[in-house]
């Protein structure tokens, strides 16, 4: 059966992220916007409202909810700014569910619970100065010493950097495999911002998603003990492809949210502003762009949807979130540059919020796989050349 009801608690957790988030964001955004400045007193509410361990079971300290709940926070966040959104990519996205996944129950205890309570904020970190799409020109390197991998590196255009407690690190550990570019010689760990060598900083010149922090983090020799690693020595590449299928729903739907908001505020514009004697809503053109969007919006959400609802009952989805990133933040881009467009002159100012939807909107056609890189995968799929090998670890289905 083919349901699109969503149930009474999915109902409750979108109405009251967006409650939440129209009451106390929406009316400070732009200033936070124009002062480049993250609000860090938003996380503490985003942990009351359940959001930091939104899908988290409730064993580790989460909420409990299912993976399309973790999509509808995402749309209801981006709806009003990208910046909050991008918290729940990396932080629950990125981190915890490759905790819950491939952690020990050691590192979910140490890490995952408070994770999940919101009282640690946690991030993800592969990409590096020479490094994105091309993940295994990474430098990082990890060396064994005894107990302990001794980490060097940098990383870069890192979300909440400078923000977060916990870090999802990927380094080679076999120096051979690193020459070799083989990237079963990578693996991932759990890096504390409290490790003697580690040391962050914000981007500063950074133009879009300006409420939101994105730095740098440097490791100095920095001595992480051996119970950090995380799943096998060899396995973080495999570990940093499996956060990616997460981390892109949340994307997807942020997207989606984002769609949303430029449909609302051209509708609002196309009914208010007067030309040639008529409201602009009449005008045939400024109709096309406006039913794009919708259209736009209905699609990209029935793609994160059917990708949520693959995670729900465990089935791989590696394709079908990319799908829904990939669409969703294209259609993310033709939706704000067109709410630019119908608000005309106005639109060019941040008088009016499409103009930080433009600059936002960019981001995530670069992040988590940029654009060409998901179209490249989405036409591997269909002519044969890629196919998904089974994980040796999963995301639980939700029961
Ligand atoms: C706001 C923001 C937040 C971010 N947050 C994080 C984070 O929290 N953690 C993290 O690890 N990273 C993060 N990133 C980094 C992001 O994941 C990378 O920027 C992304 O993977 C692209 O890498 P790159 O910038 O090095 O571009 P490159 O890989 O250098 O690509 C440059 C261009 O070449 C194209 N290209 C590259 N290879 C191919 C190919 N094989 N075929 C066709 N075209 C190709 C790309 O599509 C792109 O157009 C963030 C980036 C931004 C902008």
């Amino acid at each position: 059966m083919l349901g699109f009801d969503l149930s009474e608690e999915q109902q409750l957790l979108t109405s009251s992220v967006r409650e939440w988030a129209a009451r106390e964001v929406a009316p400070r955004i732009r200033e936070l916007d124009r002062a480049h400045q993250f609000d860090a007193s938003l996380l503490p509410k985003m942990a009351s409202l359940g959001l930091l361990g939104v899908c988290v079971p409730p064993a580790y300290g989460g909420a409990g909810l299912d993976y399309v709940s973790l999509g509808l926070a995402s749309e209801e966040l981006e709806y009003v700014d990208t910046s909050l959104r991008v918290i729940l990519s990396v932080h629950v996205g990125l981190n915890s569910l490759t905790l819950l996944a491939w952690g020990t129950e050691e590192q979910k205890q140490r890490y995952l619970v408070p994770q999940a309570q919101g009282h640690k904020i946690a991030t993800y970190g592969l990409t590096e100065p020479s490094a994105g799409s091309d993940a295994r020109g990474i430098q990082t390197v990890a060396i064994r010493r005894g107990d302990r991998y001794v980490l060097t590196g940098e990383k870069m255009w890192i979300s909440l950097a400078d923000v977060a407690d916990h870090f999802l690190v990927f380094a080679w550990s076999d120096q051979e495999k690193k020459r070799q570019r083989d990237p079963s010689g990578i693996s991932a760990f759990i890096v504390e911002r409290a490790f003697k060598g580690f040391s962050s900083g914000t981007l500063t010149q950074k133009w879009g998603i300006l409420a939101g922090n994105t730095g740098f983090f440097k490791m100095d020799e920095v001595e992480v003990p051996v119970e950090n690693l995380v799943g096998r020595e060899g396995e973080g590449f495999k570990i940093a492809m499996f956060a990616l299928d997460q981390g892109r729903l949340t994307v997807a739907a942020g997207a989606s949210g984002l769609v949303r908001a430029c449909r609302d505020a051209s509708v609002a514009y196309a009914r208010e502003r007067r030309t040639f004697g008529v409201e602009i809503g009449q005008h045939q053109l400024v109709k096309e762009m406006i039913a794009h969007m919708e259209s736009d919006y209905q699609a990209a959400r029935l793609l994160w949807l059917r990708a949520a609802w693959l995670k729900n009952v465990g089935r791989r989805n590696t394709r079908e979130v990319s799908h829904a990133k990939w669409f969703a933040t294209v259609a993310s881009e033709r939706a704000a540059g067109d709410a630019v467009q119908v608000h005309g002159a106005n639109g060019y100012s941040d008088e009016y919020p499409v103009g930080r939807y433009y600059r936002n909107c960019k981001g995530a056609v670069i992040y988590e796989g940029t654009r060409e890189i998901h179209t490249l995968m989405q036409a591997d799929y269909l002519l044969g050349y890629r196919t998904d090998k089974p994980s040796r670890c999963e995301l639980p289905a939700v029961e």
